[in-house]
């Protein structure tokens, strides 16, 4: 089956009672037993009918073995780390979604893990990172917000001839764009409540294994943590995921429109986006995903304010969050990445007049529109933030 006919055909395509096309919301804690030990569901932490349609269908979008469903990308990236122990050693990619860092930093580093973060696209950094207690390479392409974009099958090549498993989160591509378990990678994940679940309406995490033995350790660990998607949201999500094709097709084609626009905008100093042919993992890109994300992020030229562009639009959303239907703005120094100290944020390319653009699929006109009127509104503005760099450079 090809991957725009396994989003409506895949997994669980029809719910076996009754034949319903669309597979009910069992909201069941328990499962009536007829015969001890002869049920396929028991208790809905263990397995629920709702969240197995939505764990088969991305284990075959994905082309893994299994899926898992959590409440949460989070959820499901800290199960992952949970197959691992005290002492066990890390390579991970330079800019993880915060929330990972977090994770590795406040939780993980407690539990006696280390790390050595390193840019992926770097393979002998990477290769140079591994030390006889690494476990894993754990990495995200393309990253937020400079979509760096990471050699995959390069890396699983690495990790294998190490014998160490690979990690990609797949959150900013979605498995429309790329498939990394296709490349030798040996778990995907993904935060759901992105591109997945599409519509800004659901949290969820999903997480897909290569192969059978790893399948049955996550499977474990799911249960005895218990950070499970429940039955509504199993439900939402699976909704959202039928529409994945038609939507990607709708946001690449405006991120293209929306890459030549900025690109002969004066305002805009640089450019971010993997289908740049003078990006420099443009051909990378071009080699392992299909159409390259809908994930923009720009800079305005220096001192120019990001608010006085980001405030004044009408049409796209100003907010955190990427990959729903419509197209949502922020600016990483102030908002996703407003944590990191200014000093080491620059150090990690993120400019005070960087802005991330997560393109939606709202018509074309509208969204340039709407560019042009941020455009129109910076003629003349002053960035407080720059300003303020110059007292304490001063
Ligand atoms: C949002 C996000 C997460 C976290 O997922 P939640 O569903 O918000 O917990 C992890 N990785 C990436 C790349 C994300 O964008």
């Amino acid at each position: 089956m090809e991957f725009d006919t396994k989003l409506l055909h895949g997994g669980i395509s029809e719910d076996k009672v009754t034949g319903a096309t669309s597979i009910p919301i069992y909201m069941a804690s328990t499962f009536h037993q007829q015969k001890i030990g002869q049920n396929k569901y028991e208790y809905s932490r263990s397995g629920n009918p709702t969240r197995e349609a939505v764990e088969k269908l991305i284990a075959d979008l994905e082309g893994g073995v299994a899926g898992f469903a959590f409440a949460s990308g989070s959820a499901a990236i800290d199960t992952v780390f949970s197959l691992f122990s005290a002492g066990d050693h890390f390579v991970v990619g330079n800019d993880v979604y915060g929330g990972t860092f977090r994770l590795i930093d406040a939780v993980l580093k407690r539990f006696g893990m280390t790390f050595t973060v390193v840019d992926t696209r770097d393979l002998n950094a990477v290769e140079a990172a591994i030390t006889p207690a690494t476990k894993a390479i754990y990495l995200e392409t393309p990253t937020n917000p400079l979509l760096r974009v990471t050699d995959i099958k390069a890396v699983a090549d690495i990790a294998k001839a190490h014998n160490i498993l690979s990690i990609i989160d797949n959150t900013f591509a979605s498995p429309y764009v790329q498939r990394p378990l296709e490349f030798g990678v040996d778990i995907v994940l993904h935060s759901a409540s992105k591109y997945l679940g599409g519509h800004s309406d659901v949290i969820a995490g999903l997480v897909v294994t290569k192969d059978a033995e790893l399948a049955e350790k996550v499977g474990y660990l799911q249960n005895a943590i218990g950070g499970i998607l429940a039955p509504q949201e199993s439900w939402l999500l699976q909704r959202g995921m039928k529409t994945l094709s038609l939507r990607m097709r709708a946001h690449l084609a405006n991120a293209e429109a929306i890459f030549h626009y900025l690109a002969n905008q004066p305002l805009v100093s640089k450019i971010y986006f993997p289908g740049d042919p003078e990006n420099p993992d443009y051909d990378v890109a071009r080699k392992q995903m299909n159409g390259f994300g809908a994930m923009i992020s720009f800079e305005l030229q220096p001192g120019l304010d990001p608010k006085a562009f980001v405030e004044e639009l009408q049409v796209i959303t100003l907010a955190e969050s990427l990959g729903a239907l419509e197209s949502l703005i922020e600016i990483p120094a102030l908002m996703t990445h407003g944590s990191i100290p200014r000093d080491i944020r620059l150090k990690n390319g993120i400019q005070d007049e960087l802005i991330r653009l997560s393109v939606g699929v709202e018509d074309q006109k509208d969204l340039l529109t709407d560019l042009e009127r941020g455009f129109q509104n910076l003629q003349g503005s002053k960035n407080n933030v720059s300003n303020s760099t110059v007292h304490s450079e001063a």
